[in-house]
């Protein structure tokens, strides 16, 4: 069914480690099932859907250079294990009936498309999920700011990031029964307490361009069709 939703289209940034499950490393495929159905159920919705899945699940850079790789090589390494995290949620979608694109930044034409533009919004007026994958395809960004660019170029109206808790707090709620939630937070304010959203690049793309970000918890089943109904716990960070 489908329910009235302020959105015509969005970005939604997960990282790697939520593909994971309770495993320490890796892909766990009843977990990226568990998203796709999560993702199927906005897309269904109607609403026009683009993907930025991260790759700490199996590489990270900055791993990788404290244990003596060159740093760009590194990097590279992680931004293929993006693009090994996005064909599995590819084959999930599909295997719920979706038509989904990887879109690479990086080109292997054999695995998934090269990123056009022009093409992958043609892809999200025909209600295909976009997945981008291989972050911003340079070394020293991440894929939070790759999210944040691609929704951009995607004139999406938000990213939505899909984090283990409910939102931003002031201090770490697992360690802290304190810590206080943000209903809504300024860009600025993310930047001068640290407060981990995403990175400092990222948030300042967003904020120069006045994309707002909402963090939500993925892990509440129905979470995300949730919160672009506007209901839920949510921080929106704008
Ligand atoms: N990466 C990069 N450039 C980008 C995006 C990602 O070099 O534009 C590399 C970087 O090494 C990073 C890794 O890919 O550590 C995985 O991405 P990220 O750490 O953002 O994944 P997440 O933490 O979201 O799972």
């Amino acid at each position: 069914g489908t329910a009235p939703t302020q959105y015509g289209r969005v970005m939604l940034k997960i990282s790697g480690e939520a593909l994971m499950g309770n495993q320490g490393f890796g892909l766990h495929p009843p977990t990226v099932a568990r998203i796709a159905n999560e993702v199927d159920s906005v897309a269904k919705m109607g609403v026009e859907v683009c993907m930025v899945i991260g790759g700490g699940n199996i590489f990270r850079g900055l791993q990788g250079s404290a244990q003596g790789m060159e740093r760009t090589t590194a990097d590279y390494m992680g931004m293929l294990a993006t693009v090994m995290n996005a064909l599995a949620m590819q084959s999930a979608l599909e295997a719920l009936g979706h038509h989904c694109r990887v879109i690479s930044a990086i080109r292997m034409d054999e695995v998934c498309e090269p990123y056009i533009r022009r093409r992958a919004i043609r892809h999200l007026e025909k209600k295909r999920i976009v997945i981008f994958a291989a972050g911003t395809g340079n070394p020293y960004f991440t894929t939070d700011t790759a999210a944040t660019l691609r929704a951009n170029e995607m004139n999406c109206e938000v990213i939505f990031k899909g984090t283990k808790v409910d939102g931003v707090y002031d201090k770490d709620p697992n360690k802290f029964p304190d810590a206080k939630r943000y209903g809504d937070v300024s860009y600025d304010e993310v930047l001068q307490k640290h407060l981990g959203v995403m990175d400092a690049s990222a948030i300042a793309l967003a904020r120069d361009n006045k994309l707002p970000i909402i963090v939500f918890s993925l892990d509440e089943p129905g979470g995300f069709r949730t919160i672009l109904e506007g209901r839920g716990t949510y921080t929106r960070v704008h």
